[in-house]
């Protein structure tokens, strides 16, 4: 891959005009699970809200990167809508707690479409925002690329669940990537879904599957995860993600978690390929070495790799309030809290030295249960924007707890409905009351059955 600009040449683009395509109440920039469940508290909110996504589908990790695999699920509101609605298509399987669970990608898909169909959401794929233009401090609109060419979108209020906050580095906030002390950031995954013929000839290697009324492991078959890795190494290959998993996701389909991608930066197009590239060789060296083995493996077939690598970590964009490592350790409680985590610190090593004794991955350190504040979703620096998913304002550590999906959907939630509320008020995310706010979000959880388990 051969660069075409020696660094330090530029060129100059001429001016364009750029149609408008609508004028929004709300806008959000990403379709993830912070963006889906943004645009539906919007929406839900009563606003004409416009989502915006590069991808072919909605639903971000979940979807395109294949992940297949919940935390966190069991939070008030659109969280546990989604989670109901999978389990009415028999499309989840559940875990010892509702917090956590596997589940079908191809009918999230279908249902994330459905769901903001619905609710009247105006959604467009294959779609990427490129630049934004200010209005003052504010955002005026922002431009996508894609195979229209360039357009415009006009809103009041927008909310940046790019999970890189792509949005809020083109408006100009300020923001933080990686580990304070040398910038690093931890790994990427290149996720995929495997099946074998017989689920059965493979068990002992699965971490998660189907147990109907028997009592699921807490999080994952440890001894499962060892097991498997034995396997992947007696067919020769030394996997770059000593965790190595698999877990059921529908009958004989499971996803396989077996990749690490170390020193890839989430905002550098070269090392999103890179990753991507040795990824995928990856997947396909352990299928084929696991095939090789025979017995139970024989059957192993490739049946799909991610659309998009896993990110774990991009821009932490600065808000009015910064979620830290101290929060954590004293479960610390706000006013304005938008969602309680209890998910712990989960940094996965920066870097592949583990055989070396020089793994810096932190686990399971003591943490309390810990809020959200609104304040952390509200930019600190463009006064319309606001922030969900895993680009809100926190630090390193505290990232690495709050950044699971459940809790992503959450904080999505709460900035749509904070979006809706502004956009309505013709006010600023910071000039809300929290009462107001508050009320917003409980309305949106009171419709909300119970799930029955
Ligand atoms: C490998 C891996 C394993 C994980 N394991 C778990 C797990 O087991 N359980 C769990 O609950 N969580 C897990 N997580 C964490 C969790 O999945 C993510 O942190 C979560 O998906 C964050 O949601 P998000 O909406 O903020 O971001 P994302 O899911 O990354 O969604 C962002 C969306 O924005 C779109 N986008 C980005 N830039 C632009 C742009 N400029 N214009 C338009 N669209 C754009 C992307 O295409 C994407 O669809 C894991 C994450 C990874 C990567």
């Amino acid at each position: 891959m051969k660069e075409t600009v020696r660094p330090g040449q530029h060129i100059t683009e001429p001016a364009k005009r750029v149609p408008v395509v609508t004028d929004a109440d709300v806008l959000i920039a990403g379709a993830g699970p912070a963006g889906v469940s943004a645009a539906l508290a919007a929406a839900r909110g009563g606003a004409k809200v416009c989502l915006l996504e590069a991808n072919g589908c909605l639903g971000g990790v979940w979807t395109a990167g294949l992940l297949t695999w919940m935390f966190e699920m069991n939070q008030p509101g659109i969280p546990r809508d989604i989670s109901r609605h999978l389990g009415h298509r028999g499309a989840r399987i559940d875990g010892h707690d509702p917090n956590m669970y596997t589940y079908d990608i191809e009918e999230m898909k279908i249902l994330l479409e459905e769901m903001c169909i619905e609710a009247g959401i105006r959604f467009q794929l294959h779609t990427r925002v490129v630049s934004c233009v200010k209005n003052g401090s504010g955002i005026d609109a922002v431009a996508t690329e894609s195979k229209s060419g360039r357009q415009a979108w006009r809103a009041k209020v927008f909310v940046d669940a790019t999970g890189d906050g792509d949005l809020a580095a083109l408006a100009g906030c300020g923001y933080d990537l990686g580990r304070n002390s040398d910038g690093a950031c931890q790994p990427m995954t290149y996720m995929a879904l495997v099946a074998v013929r017989d689920l059965e000839t493979i068990r002992p290697f699965i971490c998660f599957w189907d147990r109907g009324e028997q009592k699921q492991h807490k999080t994952v078959n440890y001894e499962a995860v060892r097991a498997f890795r034995s396997e992947i190494q007696r067919a020769g290959i030394a996997p770059s993600y000593s965790q190595t998993k698999l877990f059921q996701v529908r009958n004989n389909l499971m996803a396989l978690m077996v990749n690490h991608e170390y020193a890839a930066s989430a905002i550098e197009a070269a090392d999103l390929t890179r990753a991507t590239v040795h990824g995928r060789a990856e997947v396909h060296r352990v299928t084929k070495g696991l095939q090789k083995l025979g017995g139970g493996w024989e059957s192993l077939q490739l049946v799909a790799t991610c659309e998009h690598i896993g990110v774990r970590e991009g821009r932490r964009i600065h808000g009015l309030y910064t979620v830290t490592q101290e929060d954590l350790a004293s479960g610390r409680l706000h006013d304005d809290a938008v969602c309680k985590v209890h998910f712990g610190i989960d940094v996965h090593s920066t870097s592949a030295a583990k055989s070396k004794g020089q793994d810096d991955s932190i686990y399971g350190a003591s943490m309390l249960p810990y809020d959200i504040p609104m304040r952390a979703l509200i930019a600190q620096d463009v006064p319309n924007l606001l922030l969900g998913g895993r680009c809100i304002s926190g630090d390193f550590i505290a990232h690495s707890s709050y950044r699971v999906t459940g809790t992503a959907a959450a904080t999505g939630q709460a900035a749509g409905v904070a979006a809706a509320l502004s956009a309505g008020l013709h006010t600023v995310p910071s000039k809300l009351q929290w009462m107001d706010i508050k009320k917003a979000l409980e309305k949106i959880t009171e419709s909300e059955q119970e799930v029955r388990r």
